[in-house]
């Protein structure tokens, strides 16, 4: 097979695994929402793409039926994917124990959900070399290799050692913290110094990006050798004042590195026809009857603390208590979808979800109406953007979180509507979402205020705000971060 020169590198595979007849075959995702189709859109721009991810595999059986690279062949074009097999006890030492409870909490600046106890560092170390070996298995001579967040954090460094010819990317999707949470971390420096091996880094939102390059400046005295001003990309209003647009060029042992930040968008093409098409139009008419007159109020999540979703439960609690009319006039739809990995963290973080929301409705339920229905499986997208249209609120209040696609996809949803998106200040989203209630979800204060208004917000003010939203929402689409990604490739 030829080698390519756009090599992506990330955990999950880029299409769905089904069996059909005793056989597994590799079929597409349905949605071409999401970051999996955003990533392999990228192979529209260069000749040859190919894509590196894990597949657990029995160890027994792996010599014997496991093809490692496959040739895909979808709407997105040829491309090769490279699956590196992994042992359950791999995936579970790198992915579940140290990536997730180790590494997550520092990056949402959780210091007091960190946990080492489990941690063993080599073989977060080996598996990471593993996928820089497949990685530069398929990389031509002089190809970029595009690798994704922290738990692959050190292939950076190893596919430098191996392949000095080719070009180095990576993007992070999680936050990265201010230097004192980051320099918890006992591997800090072996992290920093392979992702100092990288020709380009790339963040969300300036934020994180500052606080990579001062914990590049703090561990490993890097130069800071220009800092110049892109195209301002987010919103001049509000909190995003105080996040001017900069690139900033480093350099560490004569190596310079463009380190700067675009948030993910996402694909408000295909929202807009989703939400045009007869099958949303008939979901939308059910949710509505189903609702008789009550207003919506929508928060989609995955069950995960960072996600804050306990404190916006415990701030509708208190809104009932405050206002018990609302308990018939008002439905607040929870979605807190728990990790398949079921990591006992996760577990306990949806048990106390479960508890708060069986007490709100034996408070404020009535046999004509149950104020709160969390739903804990996942809602199939299509059919979530009909939930978004019916929403009269959409309250997402994470304590902390890289971006938040839902924000955004909500105000995709309702182009020329009104509608009220409440939104905590600590999403990479708010930077852009400027015309949303910001809210710091740590002040109950704020909260309560912030919902209130929300619900008795006049029609015009939503109508302004949403569409502020909605036009940065359409201009920072997914396409518009492709190409600004590919610009930036072109600067390294
Ligand atoms: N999502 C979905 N159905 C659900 C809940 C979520 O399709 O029931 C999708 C949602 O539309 C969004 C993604 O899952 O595209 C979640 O992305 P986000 O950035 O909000 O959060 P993450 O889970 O990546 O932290």
């Amino acid at each position: 097979m030829k080698k390519s020169n756009l090599v992506i590198v990330y955990h999950r595979q880029p299409y769905e695994e089904i069996e059909v007849d005793g056989k597994i075959v590799y079929r597409e995702h349905k949605s071409p929402n999401g970051i999996v189709p955003t990533l392999k859109s990228f192979f529209g721009a260069v000749e040859r793409g190919a894509w590196v991810a894990w597949k657990q595999v029995d160890p027994k059986h792996k010599d014997k039926d496991f093809e490692q690279v496959v040739r895909m062949n979808d709407s997105y074009g040829e491309y090769n994917v490279s699956r590196l097999p992994l042992t359950a006890a791999q995936v579970r030492s790198f992915y579940h124990v140290t990536s997730k409870e180790a590494l997550w909490p520092i990056l949402h600046s959780f210091p007091e959900r960190y946990n080492y106890d489990a941690v063993d560092w080599p073989v977060f170390r080996e598996v990471n070399r593993l996928f820089a070996e497949a990685a530069v298995a398929q990389a031509e001579q002089g190809a970029t290799i595009w690798v994704h967040d922290y738990n692959l954090w050190l292939v950076p460094g190893y596919v430098r050692e191996m392949r000095p010819d080719v070009r180095i990317a990576f993007f992070h999707h999680t936050p990265f913290p201010s230097s004192s949470i980051f320099n918890i971390l006992p591997w800090r420096d072996e992290i920093i110094e392979s992702l100092l091996a990288c020709d380009h880094v790339g963040f969300h939102i300036p934020r994180y990006a500052s606080g990579f390059v001062a914990t590049a400046r703090n561990l490993k005295g890097v130069e800071i050798v220009e800092e110049v001003d892109v195209e301002p990309t987010l919103s001049p209003v509000g909190l995003a004042l105080s996040e001017a647009s900069v690139a900033t060029r480093i350099r560490h042992n004569g190596h310079e590195i463009r380190v700067d930040s675009i948030p993910v968008g996402t694909n408000v093409r295909y929202i807009g026809e989703v939400a045009a098409n007869d099958a949303t139009t008939e979901r939308e008419a059910s949710i509505r009857e189903a609702l008789g007159g009550r207003k919506l109020i929508i928060s989609v999540g995955r069950s995960d603390y960072t996600k804050g979703t306990r404190d916006m439960l415990l701030a509708f609690e208190r809104l009932l208590e405050s206002r018990p009319e609302l308990a018939t006039e008002v439905q607040l739809l929870v979605t807190s979808v728990a990790a398949a990995n079921g990591m006992a963290v996760y577990r306990k973080v949806q048990h106390e979800i479960e508890q708060i929301a069986g007490r709100i409705n034996g408070r404020f339920g009535t046999l004509a109406a149950q104020p709160l229905l969390l739903m804990t499986s996942a809602i199939p997208f299509e059919e979530l953007i009909a939930y978004y249209r019916c929403a009269d609120v959409c309250w997402i209040t994470p304590l902390r979180d890289g971006l938040n696609l839902v924000a955004k996809e909500y105000v995709a949803a309702r182009r020329g509507m009104d509608g009220v998106l409440v939104l905590s200040e600590f999403t990479g989203a708010s930077v852009e979402l400027a015309g949303a209630l910001l809210v710091n979800p740590y002040s109950r204060h704020l909260m309560d205020e912030a919902i209130e208004r929300a619900l008795d917000m006049p029609k015009e003010e939503q109508r302004t705000r949403m569409q502020r939203m909605g036009a940065s929402v359409e201009k920072y689409d997914s396409t518009h971060w492709a190409t600004h990604t590919l610009q930036s490739f072109r600067q390294m």
